[in-house]
């Protein structure tokens, strides 16, 4: 797929964008089904808020308007829900379009993007779109480094993303590491946290990055959310940067003018009303979660400790993986592929409701067993 698209005879996109690689979203179907348990994409397990859908619905009278293209008041309920200057927030089509912003505002051909190693795909994606380089840096027991970080920063290189709590292996690092990175890094280079799974945080030692963002004089940090983890609006497409002014400044001067639709608005400020379904959803995926790493190594399965509404489950070789994936299909399961993050021994499960927690837990233990028992057997079960 790399470089090998077709282009025309004299016309080429500019450098890096054939070699990008299409983000793949989770699979949603499996073939000749009508139904599938769907844990593939991280959504949230309990959907949106019944508010969120009813600002939606109600939203639809106004659509041959044009949305407020400053996202105004999406703006304000952020910044009184999370106690922020709603002018050092900026609203996206998702985190991802600002994700990419940040890219195009700040880095260039021949510059260096930073990332950690099984990080997001989206990141060496804004890097390539705009001609610079990514730089994957090793991590340590699936964990963002950060002295391999700082150690691998130079003259070229212009940021660094760090997804916190990383998808797809759950690790995290805590307000002391962050800070310790932010500390080390060249004062030019920008540190953005991707925090997409904050909410889902269970760990006391952990900061969003609204902390670092407030303390830091140079003014060299920028943290991204979505609505698309624990609020279940992944299909509005509705993200928020907050960071120092110069840097709001350049996302606003980049963002089409109007990114976030009417109905995106609506429903994202109706869905922050709705602190009872946000606890319950947080609630929720502490339980499961932790009922979903105990069953799955009481199965045999080495799954790290994860601060996100996923686990990842680490299996003995990418064979293995890979039979334990057809198997889920076979009983109407889809999980994620992680192969492009560097793991393809491994696969992605996010939280889903109660009984599908279950369903994902007693078919990996039947297969487990399975395995087992051809083992002894001797038989080979390809
Ligand atoms: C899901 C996810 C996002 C959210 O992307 P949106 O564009 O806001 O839907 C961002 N970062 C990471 C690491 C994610 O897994």
């Amino acid at each position: 797929m790399t470089g090998k698209a077709p282009t025309g005879r004299s016309i080429a996109p500019r450098p890096g964008i054939l070699d990008i690689t299409p983000y793949e979203g989770g699979q949603s179907r499996i073939a000749g089904r009508d139904a599938a348990i769907k844990m593939s994409s991280n959504e949230g397990a309990l959907g949106p808020s019944p508010r969120a859908l009813a600002a939606f619905r109600a939203a639809s009278e106004t659509l041959a308007r044009y949305p407020d293209g400053g996202s105004t008041a999406l703006r304000e309920a952020i910044g009184a829900r999370f106690g922020l200057d709603p002018a050092h927030i900026v609203c996206g089509a998702g985190s991802d379009e600002l994700l990419g912003q940040m890219a195009r505002g700040y880095a260039g051909e021949g510059d260096e993007v930073l990332y950690s190693e099984h990080g997001f795909l989206i990141y060496p994606i804004a890097a390539r779109a705009v001609g610079a380089v990514p730089v994957k840096v090793p991590e340590t027991n699936l964990t963002a480094d950060v002295d391999a970080l700082i150690a691998r920063a130079g003259n070229r290189t212009r940021l660094v993303y760090i997804a916190n709590p990383n998808n797809p292996t759950g690790s995290y690092l805590d307000a002391d590491a962050l800070r310790r990175l932010r500390r080390g890094l060249p004062d030019g280079v920008i540190l953005v946290i991707d925090a997409a799974y904050a909410e889902f945080v269970t760990a006391d030692d952990y900061d969003a990055g609204i902390a670092l963002v407030n303390e830091n004089d140079n003014d060299n940090v920028v943290m991204t959310r979505t609505f698309s983890k624990i609020f279940g609006l992944g299909g509005l497409r509705i993200g928020w940067a907050y960071g120092p002014a110069h840097i709001v400044d350049v996302l606003n001067r980049l963002r089409m003018p109007f990114n976030v639709s009417t109905a995106a608005q609506a429903a994202g400020i109706a869905a922050l009303a709705d602190r009872a379904h946000q606890n319950t959803a947080a609630r929720h995926n502490a339980a499961m979660r932790a009922r979903m790493t105990e069953a799955l190594r009481a199965a045999g399965i080495t799954v790290p400790p994860s601060q996100g509404n996923f686990v990842l489950a680490r299996f003995s070789a990418e064979a293995e993986a890979a039979a334990a994936d057809a198997f889920l299909k076979d009983c109407g399961i889809i999980v994620r592929g992680v192969a492009g993050y560097g793991l393809p021994e491994s696969l992605r499960i996010t939280v889903g409701r109660t009984e599908e927690c279950k369903a994902v837990c007693d078919a990996l233990t039947r297969f487990m067993a399975e395995r087992k028992a051809g083992a002894t057997g001797g038989q080979s079960r390809g």
